[in-house]
Parts: structure tokens; sequence; C-alpha cells
């Protein structure tokens, strides 16, 4: 189990006074489980996974997986972060732990296989389009099947098609290596799609406001009826906690998102049980 609590972390601001980024966030991830946290930009989501992955230490609380700080932690970026001068498969062994070489070589490969990059294993990144260089990243967070993996918006800016497929790679190897996920993102239907959970923070200073269970069957697609009429359904019932995310989306209209949402709490139309599902826990 990860157990999160941050009493305060704070940055020094600009003018001297120091600006309070995240204050009584607690959050727990049981083992295996896919925890997505989605809020508003500048809610301190990134500065919430660099805290748990060890970048950063200055803050007041605690960070324990199974009692102590976590340690076997994979990462993956908005970035892809990969290094121009090597091979896509030298990119993914560039993390790989020390060990059987050829094992992990091997190890390498198949991810690799697994995400459709069997034909450019020698090839370099600035040849690769930006959903291969995603997917060179996913491969690279997996090599070392980590206990715990921590995702900052790695699919954002992708095209739908590509963000699905990439999506499906991910839960594919999240069920294989049963790590458990801290993924963030601004995008709502992206977090329906991917968690077991979906956790809410406020607006700055960040803390968890909502903790929703989402019971939706997988395989999931954020595009699917059953993903938009639990997220129609949140917006009808947390419309001031969701407004902020609801308008950072590219395309949807609020207003609109909220009328056809309190539509589909009503009638239970769009998916099953979606208003009762949209109700979560309200964290204290
Ligand atoms: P999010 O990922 O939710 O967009 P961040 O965690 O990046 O939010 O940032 C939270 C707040 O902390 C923002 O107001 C941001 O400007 C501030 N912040 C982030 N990193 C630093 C830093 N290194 N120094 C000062 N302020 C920072």
């Amino acid at each position: 189990m990860l157990e999160i609590r941050i009493d305060r972390k704070r940055y020094p601001d600009r003018g001297g006074r120091p600006h309070l980024a995240l204050s009584g966030l607690r959050l727990d991830v049981a083992r295996g489980e896919f925890v997505c946290v989605v809020g508003p930009s500048g809610c301190g989501k990134s500065t919430l996974l660099n805290i748990v992955g060890g970048l950063d230490r200055d803050m007041d609380g605690r960070v324990t997986m199974n009692g102590a700080f976590p340690e076997d932690v994979g990462f993956m970026f908005q970035e892809p972060r990969l290094m121009p001068w090597m091979s896509v498969l030298d990119n993914v062994l560039l993390v790989a732990r020390a060990g059987d070489a050829a094992r992990q070589r091997e190890r390498a490969i198949a991810l690799l296989r697994a995400m459709e990059l069997g034909d450019v294993l020698d090839a370099y990144p600035t040849r690769l389009s930006g959903g291969m260089m995603r997917r060179v990243a996913l491969a690279r967070a997996f090599i070392n099947e980590p206990a715990l993996l921590l995702m900052d918006e790695p699919f954002v800016s992708l095209d739908s098609p590509t963000a699905n497929r990439l999506r499906e790679m991910l839960v594919e190897q999240w069920q294989r290596c049963g790590a458990s996920v801290l993924f963030v993102t601004h995008d709502l239907r992206e977090a329906l799609a991917l968690g077991d959970r979906v956790c809410f923070l406020s607006a700055a200073p960040g803390r968890v406001v909502l903790d929703l269970p989402v019971e939706l069957a997988r395989p999931r697609d954020a595009a699917a009826p059953a993903v938009d009429g639990l997220y129609q359904a949140l917006l009808a019932r947390h419309p001031e906690l969701l407004g902020g995310l609801a308008s950072a989306e590219s395309g949807c209209d609020r207003k609109a998102a909220v009328a056809s949402g309190a539509q589909a709490a009503g009638s239970g139309a769009s998916g099953s049980d979606a208003g009762g599902q949209a109700q979560g826990r309200a964290a204290q």
C-alpha cells in the first residue's frame, strides 16, 4: 500500500512570499491499483508526483510504500525523454537494472514488440513519430516491472486514436505486471477510461476533494458511451468542482455538458447507473 500524507508543500515565490502548492493531501493506493489524479492546471499534480517519486523531498509530510519510502518506481513524463544518440532498444535498456544482461535484452525486445515496435529496435528516436516515441517511453517504464508507476500526463497532445492505442497498451502491461499506478491527467475522460479510482484535487493548494471508484468494466475506451455517461453525470453532480476541468478539455462546451449530464443522471440513459456512480466519496 502506498500512503501519501503531505501536510504542506511550499515553493519559494519569486516575490519573496512562499507559494503553498499542496496542503493536507492524503491519498492511498492499494497494491496493483490504478489511481488517476485530476485537477485544474496549477493545482499541484506534477508537484505531487515529484514528491512521491523522490525528485522533491522538501515538504512536510511522509510518503511510504509498505512502510518505507518507495524505491522500486518507474516514471513516464509528458515528454518521452529519449536519448537521440541511442537506438530504440538501447533507450529502453538504459534504465534496466543491472543483472542478467541477456535476459534484460530479451525482456526489452518483448516489451517493444508488444508496443508494435519490433521493426524499429535499431532505429534512432529522430526517425520515429510522436506516438512511437511515447511507446518507447512506455516500454522503458515497464522494463524493471516496478512496484509503483508514476505517470505525468504521458499521452497529452496526441491525436485520440493514438492516445487510445497507447492507453490500451498501458492497461495490458499494467495488468500483466501488477504495478500500482498513480496517473496524473487534466483529461477527465482519460481518467475515467483508465482508473480503478479517480481522485480530484482542489485548486491550489491542492488536496483530494473527491475520491471516486470507477466501476466500469474493462477494457474501456475514453469515447465509449459508458465513460461518456459517467463523465456527464459527474459534471452534473459536481459542476463547481469539475468546471475548471471541463473547460480545460479541448472541444468541450461545459454548459452543454452540464445540461446533458443532468439529463443523463436523471434518466440513466447513458451508461449503467452513471448518476449513482458519479457520487463518489468526499474526502475530509
Ligand atoms: P500542475 O501539475 O497541477 O499543473 P504544478 O505541480 O506544476 O501544477 O504546480 C503547482 C504550483 O506550484 C503552480 O502554481 C506552479 O507555478 C508552482 N510551482 C511548480 N514548480 C515550482 C518551482 N520549482 N518553483 C516555484 N513554484 C513552482
